[in-house]
Parts: structure tokens; C-alpha cells; sequence
């Protein structure tokens, strides 16, 4: 941990997560940027490369492997770019569902065949 990581860490802890939001809200907003809250759940179980969520694919603390599209990276790596992907998403946009792209894969194969 840095001298910054350790500030932000005792700021967070001086004035609440509730208040450190409202302050990095008002710096983004006169900034002309935006913040985005994204929730961690599943982030660490789904594959940040195809969107299959299986808690078995977590191999270790710190080894993801994707049994559906092979993918394989480490843990942390891989929740942090389910986030980022979360974070820059547009708004009303979903990723397509682990089955749905599993389907067009198939339909893929059969046209292909
Ligand atoms: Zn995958």
C-alpha cells in the first residue's frame, strides 16, 4: 500500500464511505464526469470473456478458469474487468446471457456445417 492508498484509506475511514461518495460525486460532476456504483456480487464467478457465471470455475483464491469458453487468468484480474465492463456499460444494455451466446455459437456451427 502507497502513501495515496494509505490517505484514501484513512479518509474513507475518518468520514464514511456515504460522505467519501458525495465528495467524489461533487469532484466528477465539476469534473464533468460521472460515477458509477456497480455491485461486486458475482464478479469473482462470472467469466469476464463469454459472461458464464459458475462459481466452480474459480479454481483457487487466485485462479479463474472458464470451463464453457476456456478462458484462464487470474482471479482478481478477472472480477476487476467484470467491474470495469459493468462500470462502462451503457445504461439499458445487458451483456447477452451465458445461454443465449452458447445458442448462436451453435447456430454458428450448424450454418458453418
Ligand atoms: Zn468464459
Amino acid at each position: 500500500m502507497d502513501y495515496r492508498q494509505a490517505n484514501l484509506k484513512v479518509v474513507v475511514l475518518e468520514i464514511g464511505w456515504y460522505q467519501f461518495h458525495q465528495f467524489l460525486a461533487y469532484k466528477m460532476a465539476a469534473a464533468g464526469g460521472e460515477i458509477r456504483l456497480v455491485s461486486a456480487a458475482h464478479t469473482s464467478t462470472t467469466c469476464s470473456c463469454c459472461g458464464t457465471n459458475d462459481k466452480t470455475n474459480r479454481k483457487s483464491q487466485a485462479v479463474y478458469e472458464c470451463a464453457d469458453c476456456g478462458s484462464a487468468m487470474n482471479a482478481d484480474t478477472n472480477a476487476a474487468v467484470n467491474i470495469l465492463l459493468a462500470g462502462t456499460r451503457p445504461a439499458k444494455a445487458k451483456r447477452p446471457r451465458a445461454a443465449s451466446r452458447r445458442a448462436s455459437r451453435l447456430e454458428a456451427s450448424a450454418q458453418a456445417a
